[in-house]
């Protein structure tokens, strides 16, 4: 059974090819052209590889730290109906039984497909960057209780964030990047030269690039700087107008480019309106889409969705459509290591967002299937 989507245009981080269609057999696809498509088609405006987000906590008014499975899901499925067809679920700091059970009941998820990995993002992370962590359940990367975490996770563990400042953080890099997931430098006060340190030891990826970090300044890169100009690094840009300031998603972006990659950083009220939520321990109140503690007012992850992340990088941030695509699909494919996605051409999985002219989702097709 073979299934064609005709566009305008088909946009990946390649380019974008005019008046074209992609053929989907099964889970793949497997032919694409201009011109007039063989067959019925399915009709949109642009074709584009399905979205990937490295860090993502929630949506639809649900956690992935609920340890519930229909919150999981439906977490999962908020996201999916704006694009983002592989993802990590990330876990905020918590006592170390509250992780166990969390990552005990995303297994199964990560087994079935409907997640990439789960992203722990702490509790190894600095107290004075903490953000919307809570502060009791903070420790240091203790290299044994980090590789007794990954042993609960079975090798579902993809992505660990932890501060490379702190006592034992290089060795919990070298074990976690052992293990197979990647270590990721963030909520830091780390100086430039321990950023490098900590990708010397094997740390890939910049959590939520700018912010809870020291700043860049121009006699001290800090770790921005120096994370923004090392090559071996994915720097994630939260690119919803509250994190970052457009003209810093586009600096950002375009000093990484190639592997600067969007990413939502989604709480549970993503998708899902104002009001007042909970984000780990933590109370968290929205307005006007922007999630803040109730106690102290810090940011407490976004309500972006990434097609909202795509569009806000064409419009405010001066990303050509290719450059956004690679941006939200390719690099961080990339960075976890999944050479199946992120782009479209014949033989990769087939993972297709069907969007209107003003780039709004129309249709997900995920591994062939509608979501
Ligand atoms: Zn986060």
């Amino acid at each position: 059974m073979s299934l064609v989507l005709a566009a305008k245009r088909v946009v990946d981080a390649d380019g974008e090819r005019p008046d074209a269609w992609v053929r989907v057999e099964g889970d793949a696809i497997v032919e694409i052209g201009t011109g007039t498509p063989p067959g019925e088609a399915i009709r949109a405006d642009t074709l584009m590889p399905g979205f990937v987000d490295l860090h993502c906590h929630g949506g639809g008014g649900a956690s992935f730290t609920s340890a519930d499975a229909d919150e999981i899901a439906a977490a999962a499925a908020t996201h999916r109906a704006h694009g983002t067809t592989t993802m990590h679920a990330s876990l905020v700091s918590a006592e170390y039984d509250d992780l166990v059970r969390q990552v005990r009941a995303l297994i199964p998820f990560v087994d079935d497909g409907t997640l990439r990995g789960i992203h722990l993002e702490g509790p190894w992370i600095s107290r004075a960057h903490c953000g919307a962590h809570d502060p009791a359940a903070l420790r240091l990367p203790d290299p044994d209780e980090v590789a007794r975490i990954l042993d609960v996770g079975e090798g579902r563990i993809r992505m660990v964030t932890l501060a490379p400042e702190l006592p034992g953080a290089l060795d919990s890099i070298r074990i976690i990047v052992d293990r197979g997931a990647l270590a990721a430098i963030g909520h830091t006060a780390a100086d430039g030269d321990t950023a490098r340190a900590a990708v010397d030891a094997g740390a890939t990826v910049a959590t939520h690039l700018f912010n809870a970090m020291p700043p860049l300044l121009h006699r001290d890169a800090g770790p921005v700087g120096v994370l923004l100009a090392d090559p071996r690094v994915t720097c994630e840009v939260i690119g919803d107008g509250v994190h970052l300031e457009p003209d810093v998603v586009a600096l950002a972006l375009s000093a990484s480019e190639g592997r600067g990659a969007l990413v939502t950083d989604a709480m549970s009220a993503a998708g899902a309106g104002d009001g007042d939520y909970r984000i780990g321990s933590l109370d968290v109140v929205v307005r006007d889409g922007v999630a803040r503690l109730r106690d102290g007012g810090s940011l407490a992850g976004s309500t972006l969705l990434m097609d909202s992340a795509l569009r806000r990088a064409v419009r405010l941030a001066d990303r050509t459509l290719a450059q956004a695509s690679r941006a939200a699909s390719l690099a961080p494919a990339i960075a976890m290591g999944q050479s199946d996605r992120g782009r479209l051409t014949v033989g990769q999985r087939a993972d297709v967002v069907a969007l209107d002219a003003d780039l709004r989702v129309m249709r997900v097709l995920r591994g062939g299937q509608w979501a």
